[in-house]
């Protein structure tokens, strides 16, 4: 809603930090730099979290697989992160056991996958009572009855953790405005300014009014994800390694013809693993891995993608006969990691590595989702030694700034509060979204009924999405429909027959308070739609 005036900052001050992209990877770094007293600035070309970071399996975990690959550093730190993105917001990041199936005839054998994940315990620090349990066959097939049992030797539980990816961005972009950071979406960097060679700013177009404006910044830094090598470009500075971007993607089936009853991480014919997971009314599997190409911008799941994740899920699960008309979602997203020579996708690295250039530009790409707050202090560790006084500066304390929305002690809160909303919603007869709202806004859910108190459509359903619609205009800058039914709210996803329902109340009502026509936007999310269930084609 200050939007104006955000521009007008971007361009009459001179910023320490200005941040290009405005995923996991910028949002964070942007936290920790405003957060140690950095003039912090960051302009993302989309919406927040448009790119990888809406697009991912949405687990905090530690990458069992990367234990495969040796990469005990990697699992040592994103394991350890686990508990404490838990504990910066843990409304957002909730606990959830994982299942792993053992079978006969693929996969590791029991005593290597007892030994692996002990060590995984171990190397993250999980704490004894959440710890590993090996289990029996028979116990394996009480906790998933749909595993096709003639395969079956036994299987394990470990610790794992369920997030919203792009909400998971979005309270880190917010809680960085709150330390002071000046962040704007739809704002995309086109070139750079420089002085004898050194980067001194950055040209950007507001892509809602079509003018053009400049940014002054000491350091910039480029965390582009998969656009990565496209600013590096822009600079002239891609030498060297480059990005090898791989597609990744889910699909979501109604929970009905999916019921497993808790998460599972299962071996698929291949060599591959795959993970599905029960989430509200759906379940969702994924992923694929395969090299990526195309447009940047648009990346969509294709009808080989389904196949292949409907195939094992058809050989994984007994009863179980999904087609491609059992698609009711799906996203796909880009790994943007590093090259390496003769190693195929699966094979590739997830570390984070720095680049930095002749012209002081700094490049973070690879990483986790989970990993973010450690890559942020890395970066802003960096800059602050290459650029800064470090006495004039306060040290990274990412670890206790707890994420807006969180007002918990403990998750036990979180269990209490959803509680109590339920009880507020009763009487409007939307108790059973209770969980959902929690899980989405956190403490904020008391904004969200605030605004409900006063709506009242001839559908409840409808008065509770314009409700959430007014906190996300007023609170999240969103602008276009896509932000609010993809990113704030998860709809296109895990909940179609609301957007379905929502979707004309919301296009009429953001018209309504932005003042502009969304006839083109429209448009933009029905083809969004018909791509999401795989009949866009
Ligand atoms: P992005 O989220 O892509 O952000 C980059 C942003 O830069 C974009 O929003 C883009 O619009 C913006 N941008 C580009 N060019 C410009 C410009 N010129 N001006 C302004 N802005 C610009 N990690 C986990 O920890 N757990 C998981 O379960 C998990 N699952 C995954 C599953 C898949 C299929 C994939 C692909 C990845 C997964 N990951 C997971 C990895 C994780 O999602 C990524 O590492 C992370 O989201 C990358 O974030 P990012 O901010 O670097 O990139």
């Amino acid at each position: 809603m200050n939007r104006h005036d955000k521009i007008k900052k971007l361009t009459t001050e001179a910023f320490d930090v200005l941040i290009i992209g405005g995923g996991i990877t910028g949002a964070g770094i942007a936290l920790d730099a405003a957060s140690r007293g950095l003039k912090t600035a960051l302009l993302e070309k989309h919406d927040f979290a448009f790119g990888t970071s809406s697009r991912s399996t949405k687990l905090i975990h530690g990458g069992l697989r990367y234990l495969k690959q040796l990469e005990f550093g990697l699992v040592k730190e994103v394991g350890s992160e686990r508990a404490v993105v838990h504990r910066l917001a843990p409304h957002l990041v909730i606990p959830e056991k994982m299942l792993l199936p053992l079978y006969e005839k693929r996969g590791m054998g029991s005593m290597l996958t007892s030994l692996g994940l002990k060590l995984y315990d171990w190397l993250a620090g999980v704490k004894l009572e959440d710890q590993r349990k090996m289990l029996t066959r028979s116990q394996t097939l009480q906790h998933e009855p749909l595993l096709n049992p003639s395969d079956i030797k036994g299987g394990a539980i470990y610790a794992e953790y369920r997030t919203d990816d792009a909400r998971l961005t979005i309270e880190i972009v917010k809680t960085a405005q709150q330390h002071g950071a000046t962040v704007l979406n739809y704002a995309q960097v086109e070139s750079f300014d420089y002085q004898d060679g050194v980067l001194t700013g950055v040209q950007a177009i507001d892509h809602l009014s079509g003018k053009q404006f400049r940014a002054k910044a000491e350091v910039i830094v480029n965390a582009a994800g998969p656009w990565v090598d496209q600013i590096r470009d822009l600079d002239q500075s891609k030498q060297g390694k480059t990005l090898h971007l791989t597609k990744g993607v889910h699909v979501v089936i109604d929970r009905e013809k999916l019921p497993i009853k808790q998460a599972i991480y299962f071996d698929v014919g291949d060599g591959r693993m795959i993970f599905a997971i029960p989430r509200h009314q759906t379940t969702y599997v994924g992923t694929t891995d395969t090299t990526y190409t195309g447009n940047l911008d648009e990346v969509i799941t294709t009808p080989a993608d389904v196949d292949y994740l409907l195939k094992a899920v058809n050989q994984t699960f007994v009863g179980i006969h999904l087609t491609a008309g059992d698609v009711v979602s799906s996203w796909a997203g880009l790994r943007p990691l590093i090259h390496e020579e003769g190693k195929s996708e699966s094979e590739l690295s997830r570390k984070d590595e720095l680049f930095e250039a002749h012209s002081g530009l700094i490049s973070i790409a690879g990483g986790k989702l989970t990993g973010y707050r450690k890559m942020a202090q890395r970066v802003v560790d960096r800059i602050v030694e290459r650029n800064f006084d470090s006495r004039a500066l306060k040290l990274c304390t990412t670890d206790s700034i707890l994420l807006s929305g969180n007002s918990f002690h403990s998750y036990q809160d979180v269990v209490k509060f959803t509680k109590a909303v339920e009880e507020d919603l009763r009487f409007r007869g939307l108790s059973n979204y209770a969980g959902y709202l929690v899980a989405t806004y956190g403490a904020q859910v008391t904004d969200v009924l605030r605004h409900l108190a006063s709506r009242n459509e001839p559908s409840e359903v409808v008065s509770l999405a314009l409700a959430e619609l007014s906190f996300c205009v007023e609170r999240e800058m969103v602008i276009m429909p896509s932000d609010f039914l993809v990113r704030r709210t998860g709809m296109l996803y895990f909940d179609m027959p609301r957007l379905l329902l929502v979707k004309d109340a919301v296009i009429q009502e953001l018209e309504r308070v932005l003042g502009v026509s969304l006839t083109d936007e429209r448009e933009q999310l029905e083809k969004l739609i018909a791509q999401a269930k795989v009949f866009g084609f």
